[in-house]
């Protein structure tokens, strides 16, 4: 069961940037929502995998990464908030952003421009990407593309058609079945090593 976050602060400790009416609305309206949906999304997934019935399992992919990742965002970002007294970035994450974007303020207005220019609704973040060893501004719209934001890949299936098309035309399962006898779990077990208990 996913439990919601405390806010670190009181409803009304970011007035007047933000209301106090504004953040109740949507810590314990909205949040809460995506909260109890993600919950009901992995009964209802626990509930197929028990009863073999796995007909609704799109649906319940879908709602898994549109409430889960709902959750986790604004988790990030209600953490990410706090009273207004000034902080500012270390020295470290400073330092990387001059690396990355050539100055804070360069940083700033493209942070802003990104948000801004979010098309309809959704998120913008700044990310490190680890594989890159670089920090990145993203867009995100709605706030799935049915991924849940943070989690670690640890086994991962191309279903582009690029990747079965030649050799099983239309026939996705058989791919797939094909893949498991490919599939290197030595891999799959370091990656589930090395993330497993680095729960940041
Ligand atoms: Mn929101």
């Amino acid at each position: 069961m996913l439990k919601m976050i405390n806010l670190p602060y009181p409803l009304n400790a970011l007035e007047p940037y933000y209301s106090k009416e504004t953040l109740d609305l949507h810590y314990n309206v909205l949040y809460k929502g995506y909260v109890d949906n993600t919950n009901k999304t992995e009964e209802q997934l626990t509930k197929a995998r028990e009863t073999n019935d796995l007909s609704n399992i799109k649906c319940l992919e879908k709602n898994l990464s549109f409430f889960g990742s709902g959750a986790i965002l604004h988790e990030l970002f209600f953490e990410n908030m706090g009273p207004a007294i000034p902080t500012s970035p270390s020295v470290e994450l400073m330092e990387q952003i001059i690396k990355d974007f050539g100055s804070f303020e360069k940083f700033k207005s493209q942070f802003t421009a990104a948000g801004a220019q979010v098309e309809a609704s959704g998120w913008c973040l700044l990310v490190w990407v680890q594989k890159w060893n670089k920090l990145e501004i993203l867009q995100c719209e709605k706030h799935q593309d049915l991924t849940l934001w943070g989690c670690k890949p640890l086994l991962v299936l191309d279903m582009w058609e690029h990747s079965y098309y030649l050799q099983y035309k239309t026939k996705r399962p058989e791919y797939i079945n094909a893949f498991w006898n490919i599939l290197n779990w030595n891999v799959v077990n370091k990656r589930f090593l090395e993330n497993k208990d680095n729960k940041k």
